[in-house]
């Protein structure tokens, strides 16, 4: 899963970032609107954290330039605390979450997981297929209730996969949410990771759809 981080006070931008990576998220950011407004334009993301006081061009400007131009991501907004009013503006601007700094990282990071979830149209923050079951708040995999180890990218191409059930997901996809812009990538090794994962899961979970990508098989 790729978030847009949006946040121009750089030492909570690097907090945050690292809390988000330690969860096993891929982080860009960016540290004012202008450069926010492209990456969200030109880049995919499951999620956007976006501060509103930003320089160059200010956070409910940017929201309001994205959902005009049709981008549909999940954004939470960073709020000044009593800006009651800045709530207001930037939910009927659209966004789908706000909070209000100062503010606990946990909840940053379950606001995220639901976000991310309920644009799929999933209910629990444990994800299940079969035998197989997925803890979001953790990053733990269980197969028949055994801890199955893995690498980190081999879990985010599992918990990509696993936010879209009987869903053809391509390897240009699977790529572009498991590694950052400014990562060397590499879509050939989408297929060593998925190897791995029919090695540790039960074999028929994952489908390769010929010229078209992988399908999360659920039972
Ligand atoms: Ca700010």
């Amino acid at each position: 899963m790729r978030i847009l981080l949006v946040e121009d006070e750089s030492h909570l931008a690097a907090q945050l970032r690292q809390t988000l990576e330690e969860a096993g998220y891929v982080v860009d950011t960016a540290g004012n609107g202008r450069d926010a407004w492209q990456l969200g334009g030109e880049q995919t993301y499951d999620v956007v954290v976006l501060d509103l006081g930003l320089p160059v061009l200010d956070g409910l400007s940017v929201l309001k330039r994205w959902r005009s131009e049709g981008m549909v991501t999940p954004v939470l907004i960073l709020t000044a605390r009593d800006q009651w009013h800045e709530k207001v503006a930037g939910i009927d601007a659209g966004a789908d979450d706000y909070l209000t700094k100062p503010f606990h990282t946990e909840e940053l990071l379950a606001r995220v997981r639901a976000l991310i979830r309920r644009a799929q149209g999933l209910a629990s923050p444990v994800l299940q297929c079969g035998a197989v079951s997925l803890d979001t708040r953790s990053n733990r995999v269980t197969r028949d209730g055994h801890p199955v180890a893995m690498t980190s990218h081999e879990y985010k191409v599992l918990a990509y996969l696993m936010h879209r059930p009987n869903t053809v997901v391509s390897r240009t996809e699977l790529t572009e949410h498991i590694y950052a812009q400014d990562f060397d990538r590499d879509s050939n090794t989408i297929e060593v990771f998925v190897a791995r994962l029919r090695k540790k899961l039960p074999p028929a979970m994952i489908e390769t759809v010929r010229g078209m990508g992988y399908r999360l098989v659920v039972p």
